[in-house]
């Protein structure tokens, strides 16, 4: 077996619109392309060793081991790789389900999809699940220290991976209300929601949380000051730099016992606390030295710990904080149960767990020994042993819910302390021995406020009731559901998307939005252009969408991007569908207008229920597209006797439709007429008849999206195809006494476009200067001979410099094949040389005609025509 390329979708695409986080590996099945897996002696045996718990997957029998009764009986190798890289990924914690596999249009190459949570584990699965496979095949066996190592590496990528607990909790929120949310690659920045509606966040912090704010928290001492000049009770306590200090700090104080910590620490590093004697004081000034220059030193005051969590001005959790600890079961030692307690799966190292696990250090055998301790002693039954004194979770501490018990005064107190700091959110450390009570009656303190504080303790305590923080955070945000979104319009179809995208993006400007739009030649926000390049994919989409000024997003979607790695969105406001013709089959293994047309459906049904899938009538594969979708429809059709237009009506449906000269929307017993179509310079006086398609497709998105019917006329009224906006798209050159138009026409669905334009062009003759890039497929050169022959007076065949591949002069030859087979009569002349044929075109085009250059590289051909003096670029009026 061969993988021959791994692809990573992460949007909705060809193989789901739910799933999007899909592999699709090209498999050469090679030698075992003839040879089902009851061929294979010894197969089953070896897989179901290596994986007994394959027996889990039910595949098409839908019962337990039902796929690996598949493989008893017989199924090819691609679809048991897909099975194992699904296990594997099961075994490694990921779980996932969904895989396909079928049989390209190569025989023996399969395409592998399948499921993955991680994208980098779910390439690794792929690669090991063919390894194992093929390993069973030639041995047998496949060995049990690969699978481990593979396990072990797949469960790395995916810890690795991960997101912090707090961010993992508010991302989940965030989707559980379909606000969408993407990592920006930076500073684990998360951005939440789109365009101008985007929030952002980095752990705890939004991007309401205040500079000011965070660095006050920050600063322990400085926090302290401002709290006690407010009357907030805090530990009284003073900053040295050096240890000569240390007495005469003890003193001020209060004397024994103290807290000594650094001044900017966090997660309990450097604090030692309950201090008694001079020799403990020392010991903690030197560790607490380790962490911080300054160092604060504290009345230690006696209590439980606790952490309150304000988020928009409301205490939203509390939780008490238990110090690191064991509890006796009368036979184990203390270092056998502390070994005990760190088996705990919920344990982990740092923060990537609900809980850490318990780590000694120099302030746990001082506790040991003030407790008359050694790690060998032997605990009574339920006797706690604490071994660490500060209570943070990262120490291997444990939390205790207890929202439900602080007294209201409290609760005052705290939220009047985060408007003190100027904190969006905060978590306030106070030790007082009993919550329930107000602080003052017993003597509790604020200890600090901690900017950016984890949620771990709140939303997965290890006693007590879970507390959604998140979407405390998600409704502070986001408030009264207010929108996380954008409206996006998704262009696609085999011709006309540029023109309908540029279109739709200058009719949306006309409502004074700010529009992000990417097409073939670049990207732009507004009516700047923020990139050139073929933006039609799915990083061109994501730059519109994270950007912060844009309040539309319209996307061309080319069949490219979906198939390379799916929409770059979960799902469109209107997905628009202009037209399916053969183009680019037999590339990525999409070979029929079928299955093209599937593709191209994929920007239709990705649409929200409540959105418009926007689909051309005329267009029999398109407008079943309304099957597939359980978006509203809205159609646009040329033809106002369309009878599938004409029920959709009846049934209250909406749609576009040029009638009696007009672009006119139809909206149950209402026709709303936007303009005439030769006033509309885009289509050329009315004499492009897919140009009027392309604009009553723009409307209609439009409508559907509450463009008012006047701002869809202003923005047909003043969008023009001219040579600096949409070069190469049906540009028109005045040359005095004859015409010059350029297209950039190339495949046969947009020749028979352009022929209903040239048809209409009655002034004069018709000349046509054509060829087309040589990795078409041959008949596709013999249909646009044919089409010439028909369309054209008479016709200069050419050639592109680059063939791609072909042999110079057979598809001019295959050209002329199509023109004799229209009128074996009919004159033209060949001119491999585009240059030479577009001069001479130039040169013999009699008065009052039209030229039509079908070229390789516009800007050559635009030179070549201004250079006979163009009297000016127009867009005729009829
Ligand atoms: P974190 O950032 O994880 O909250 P930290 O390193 O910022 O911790 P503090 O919050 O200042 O440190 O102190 C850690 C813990 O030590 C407190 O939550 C409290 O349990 C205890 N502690 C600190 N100062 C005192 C004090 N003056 N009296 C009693 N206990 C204290
Ligand atoms: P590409 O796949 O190259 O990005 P596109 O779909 O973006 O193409 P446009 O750039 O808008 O299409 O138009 C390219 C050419 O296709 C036009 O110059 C014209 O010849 C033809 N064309 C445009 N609209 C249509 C249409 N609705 N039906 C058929 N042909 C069209
Ligand atoms: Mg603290
Ligand atoms: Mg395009």
């Amino acid at each position: 077996m061969r993988i021959l390329k791994i692809q990573t979708l992460r949007g909705p695409n060809y193989w789901s619109i739910r799933r999007h986080k899909l592999i699709v590996m090209r498999l050469d099945l090679e030698n075992l392309a003839e040879t089902p897996s009851n061929e294979i002696p010894g197969f089953y045996e070896g897989l179901v060793e290596a994986l007994p718990s394959l027996e889990g997957h039910y595949c098409s029998p839908g019962c337990r081991g039902g796929f690996l009764m598949r493989v008893r009986e017989g199924t090819m190798m691609g679809h048991i790789v897909e099975h194992v890289a699904l296990e594997l990924q099961e075994l490694a914690g990921m779980h996932v389900g969904f895989g396909r596999t079928r049989e390209t249009s190569t025989s023996g190459v399969y395409q592998v999809v399948f499921e993955y949570l991680n994208e980098e584990a779910g390439r690794y699965a792929g690669r090991a699940a063919v390894r194992l496979c093929q390993s069973i095949v030639d041995r047998g066996r496949y060995p049990k220290a690969e699978l481990e190592q593979d396990l072990q590496d797949l469960k790395d990528l995916w810890r690795d991976a991960a997101l912090g607990p707090s961010t993992e909790s508010i991302v989940k929120e965030a989707e559980k209300r379909g606000i969408p949310w993407m990592q920006l690659g930076a500073r684990f920045l998360i951005q939440l929601g789109y365009g101008v509606n985007q929030k952002r966040m980095q752990a705890t912090m939004t991007d309401n949380t205040g500079i000011l704010g965070v660095e006050l928290a920050c600063d322990k001492e400085a926090t302290k000051r401002i709290l006690a000049s407010t009357g907030v009770p805090v530990p009284k306590g003073t900053v040295i730099n050096f240890l000569d200090d240390l007495p005469e700090a003890i003193e001020y104080v209060g004397g024994y016992p103290i807290v000594i910590k650094p001044l900017d620490g966090n997660h309990g590093r450097g604090i030692t606390i309950d201090i008694q004697n001079w020799e403990e004081a020392e010991a903690a000034y030197d560790a607490a030295r380790q962490v911080s220059r300054s160092i604060i030193v504290e009345r230690y005051y006696k209590g439980r710990d606790h952490r309150v969590l304000v988020v928009d001005g409301k205490v939203v959790a509390v939780a008490e904080r238990v110090p690191a600890h064991v509890v006796g079961d009368g036979r184990s030692t203390i270092a056998e149960l502390i070994e005990e307690t760190n088996k705990d799966p919920n344990r982990g190292d740092g923060h990537d767990k609900v809980l850490t696990k318990i780590e000694l250090d120099r302030t746990s055998y001082q506790l040991l020994e003030r407790q008359g301790y050694t790690l060998d002693s032997v605990l009574a039954k339920d006797e706690i042993c604490y071994l660490r004194a500060t209570a943070n979770l990262s120490t291997g501490g444990i939390a205790v819910d207890r929202t439900d018990e602080i007294h209201p005064e409290n609760v005052w107190l705290a939220q009047r302390i985060v408007k003190i700091i100027g904190l969006d959110i905060a978590g306030i450390d106070i030790v007082t021995s009993d919550i329930s009570r107000p602080l003052r009656e017993v003597e509790g303190v604020i200890v600090e406020v901690n900017a950016a504080p984890g949620f771990r303790m709140h939303v997965a305590p290890s006693q007590g009731i879970p507390r959604n923080v998140a979407g405390a955070v998600i409704d502070m945000l986001f408030p009264n559901e207010q929108a996380s979104r954008i409206p996006i319009l998704s262009v696609t179809g085999t011709n006309g998307k540029t023109t309908t995208t540029r279109l739709l993006a200058h009719i949306y400007k006309q409502t004074g939005k700010v529009v992000g739009y990417t097409t073939t030649d670049g990207t732009y926000i507004g009516d700047y252009l923020v990139e050139v390049g073929d933006n039609t994919g799915p990083q061109s989409a994501q730059l519109i969408l994270q950007d912060p000024t844009v309040e539309v997003a319209v996307l061309e979607t080319a069949r490219g991007g979906i198939l390379r790695s799916g929409l770059a969105f979960e799902a469109a406001n209107v997905g628009v569908v202009l037209n399916v013709a053969a183009d680019h089959l037999g590339i990525g293994d999409i070979d029929t207008i079928d299955q093209l047309a599937h593709l191209k459906s994929v920007v239709a049904e990705a649409v929200y229920p409540d959105g418009y899938a926007v689909l051309n009538a005329d267009d029999p594969r398109v407008a079943a597209i309304a099957e597939r979708t359980k978006a509203n429809i809205a159609y646009f059709t040329m033809n106002p006797e369309s009878e599938l237009v004409r029920n959709h009506i009846q049934k209250g449906g909406v749609a576009a439709v040029y009638e009696n000269g007009f672009l006119s929307i139809l909206k149950g017993d209402w026709t709303h007429r936007i303009e005439r179509a030769e006033n509309i310079p885009l289509t050329m006086g009315g004499r492009a008849p897919f140009m009027i398609a392309n604009a009553l497709a723009a409307s209609l998105a439009a409508f559907v999206q509450n463009v008012s019917i006047e701002q869809i006329r202003a923005g047909l009224n003043t969008f023009r195809a001219s040579v600096s906006q949409t070069p190469g798209r049906m540009n028109l050159f005045n040359l005095g006494n004859f015409h010059a138009l350029v297209d950039y026409a190339h495949n046969p669905h947009s020749y028979e476009a352009l022929g209903s334009f040239v048809r209409n062009w009655t002034n004069g003759d018709r000349i046509g200067v054509i060829g087309g890039p040589g990795d078409r497929r041959d008949q596709d050169f013999v249909a646009l001979g044919k089409l010439s022959a028909e369309i054209f007076d008479y016709v200069i065949v050419k050639e592109d410099d680059d063939t791609r591949g072909r042999v110079r002069g057979s598809a001019a030859e295959l050209i002329v094949q199509g023109i004799k087979q229209v009128n074996p009569n009919y004159e033209f002349e060949v001119i491999l040389d585009e240059t030479q044929a577009i001069n001479k075109a130039l040169d013999i085009t009699p008065e009052n005609s039209l030229v039509v250059i079908l070229p390789e590289s516009v800007n050559r051909a635009i030179k070549l025509i201004k250079a006979r003096g163009v009297v000016k670029e127009e867009v005729p009026q009829q």
